[in-house]
């Protein structure tokens, strides 16, 4: 029967966060298409875990289990998926853009003669379905519609749907044992990276002033570094900083850094690509600093300064400085 089916991650036995943003998105577009809504976990004694999942109010949870699928490899979940995929005779098969997914979905949907559309943001149902990704890092949006038939297969970016939206239910739990031989596994499974731990820990941190590469140069680091100081908050950076390594890479805050939620959150020359949003649009309050007023951080900006950083830096800095002697 024609469905969505949204194909959640865990990994060693615990949810990936962005399983449920992906959930949250095939709810809505199962709500909008009027089509049945299923998820699918994949692993070995994934069973427990799709028992939360059918909280949710979907109609069935996949259980796809498997010796072969207890630790990730791109040929074991691609034959998985792919036979889950048949099995249910989903129109739209969706996948958190995690690292893993971005590994092996275009595999699956290649197994079908189709693409995947990866990093999706939001999807509009007038007419044909239309999946909006972002070009030129957050610049301009935009739209994709899948020739052809059978799946549309699309991987859906961290922080575009709101896994809080997911209304409570009680769905069905449906074991699903694919058949995988040992032998089609081509690649051998080492022991997974662990990052080192963090010397700063920016999630605690209730004011954090964060720097983008409208900073232009290392050298010119200091002048956030001293409004920082000033406010008695964090430094942290957008990837770009962290990438140059002008600043160490556990102050980067976004998809691939930390996620923070503090009281004041003060952006200085970043332009809001959704990889950095993530990352910072749950603090209290958001203040950008930035010269280009069609800047996208200023669409989560709860205070907008339109301005060279250069100029409003050290006139905030004397600000602070004023008001703590005063
Ligand atoms: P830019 O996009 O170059 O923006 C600089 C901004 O500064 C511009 O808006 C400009 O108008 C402004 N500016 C320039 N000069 C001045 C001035 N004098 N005064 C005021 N404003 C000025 N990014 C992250 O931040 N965190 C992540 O975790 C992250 N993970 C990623 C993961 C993946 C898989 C990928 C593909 C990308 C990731 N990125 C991440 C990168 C992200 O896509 C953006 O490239 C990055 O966030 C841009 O950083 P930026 O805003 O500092 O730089």
């Amino acid at each position: 029967m024609s469905s969505v089916l949204v194909v959640m991650e865990q990994q060693g036995g615990k949810w990936h966060r962005m399983s449920w943003e992906a959930l949250a998105c095939g709810v809505e577009l199962g709500k909008q298409l009027g089509l049945p809504v299923e998820a699918a976990v994949v692993g070995s004694g994934v069973s427990g875990l799709a028992a939360e999942a059918t909280t949710k109010d979907i109609s069935k949870v996949y259980a796809v289990n498997h010796a072969l699928l207890e630790h990730y490899t791109s040929d074991a979940f691609t034959s998985a998926v792919e036979q889950l995929t048949k099995q249910t005779g989903a129109s739209f098969v969706l996948f958190p853009h995690t690292y893993q997914v971005r590994d092996f979905a275009p595999k699956v949907a290649t197994r079908f003669g189709r693409v995947l559309v990866s990093d999706v943001v939001s999807v509009r149902t007038s007419g044909a379905v239309t999946f909006v990704r972002q070009l030129f890092q957050g610049k301009m949006n935009a739209d994709f519609q899948v020739a052809g038939t059978g799946p549309t297969f699309a991987s859906i970016q961290a922080g575009a749907f709101r896994a809080d939206s997911l209304a409570a239910g009680s769905a069905a739990v449906s074991e699903f044992a694919p058949s995988i031989e040992a032998s089609i596994i081509r690649v051998k499974v080492d022991a997974p990276f662990r990052e080192s731990s963090r010397a700063v820990d920016l999630t605690a941190a209730e004011l954090i002033v964060s720097v983008g590469r409208g900073i232009k140069d290392k050298d010119n680091i200091h002048i956030v570094q001293e409004l920082a100081a000033a406010m008695g908050a964090e430094l942290a950076a957008s990837r770009p900083i962290c990438d140059a390594g002008w600043l160490p890479m556990e102050r980067q805050v976004g998809s691939s850094g930390q996620t923070v939620s503090p009281k004041v959150y003060m952006a200085v020359g970043i332009s809001g690509a959704i990889q950095h949003l993530v990352g910072m649009k749950g603090s209290k309050a958001i203040v950008a600093i930035n010269k280009d007023e069609n800047a996208p951080i200023f669409e989560v900006a709860d205070y907008g300064i339109i301005g060279d950083l250069f100029e409003v830096v050290p006139a905030l800095i004397a600000e602070v400085k004023k008001a703590k002697n005063s």
